[in-house]
């Protein structure tokens, strides 16, 4: 399978955001992007994101805020850091994915409902536990996104639940989660940026 081609974008037709390149990577280090596609080629996910990474960070860079934040792309990283491993101008780019994911998640953007919805049940968990409780977790994404989903896992879970695989717990009511003095201190570091 290939990536499909983007629509033709008119850029003078688009609300753009030109500090953006900047507002993810300081000392203008996105800016020095080359093009020279060295990210696509090592992405695994690449042929099924909407855009490709390659041109992500042309549209980062040419500050489309909104066009890359409604992406299937961003959502589709899997953080291999294969890309950022190779990119020739030394440019962060998984960390910098991560923060665009962090950003859409904040804007609420709801195209890709599921994959934000995802990635807060999983950190409310660890928020929580300080650990993965996987039970807990699915139970908490299936709520926020389609209960009736959990129906179509029905089987994989009994199977998972009589091997072993899945413990069931009781969920923690009320009080303080173990990791919340360390999220509070992160929001506040990410506060000051
Ligand atoms: S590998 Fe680096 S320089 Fe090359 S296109 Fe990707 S981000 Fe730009
Ligand atoms: S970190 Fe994300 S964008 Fe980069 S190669 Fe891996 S999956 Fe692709």
């Amino acid at each position: 399978m290939t990536a499909t081609t983007p629509e033709l974008i008119v850029l003078t037709d688009l609300k753009r955001n030109p500090a953006l390149p900047d507002q993810l990577v300081p000392d203008h280090k996105l800016r020095a992007c080359i093009q020279c596609g060295t990210c696509t080629a090592s992405c695994p996910s690449a042929a099924y994101m909407d855009i490709t990474p390659r041109q992500m960070w042309r549209m980062v860079n040419l500050g489309l805020e909104e066009e890359v934040l409604h992406s299937k792309t961003i959502w589709l990283c899997s953080i291999c850091y294969q890309c950022h491993a190779r990119c020739p101008r030394g440019i962060p780019l998984t960390e910098t994915i991560a923060k665009l994911k962090q950003m859409a998640i904040q804007k609420r953007y709801e195209k890709y409902k599921e994959s934000t919805q995802f990635y807060r049940a999983f950190s409310d968990v660890m928020r929580i536990y300080g650990r993965m409780r996987e039970v807990e977790f699915m139970a908490r994404y299936f709520l926020m996104t389609n209960p009736f989903t959990a129906l179509g896992f029905t089987n994989m879970a009994v199977t998972m639940l009589r091997r072993g695989k899945l413990k069931p717990e009781l969920p923690k009511l009320g009080g303080e989660g173990r990791l919340d003095k360390l999220f509070k201190r992160v929001a506040e570091l990410e506060a000051q940026q």
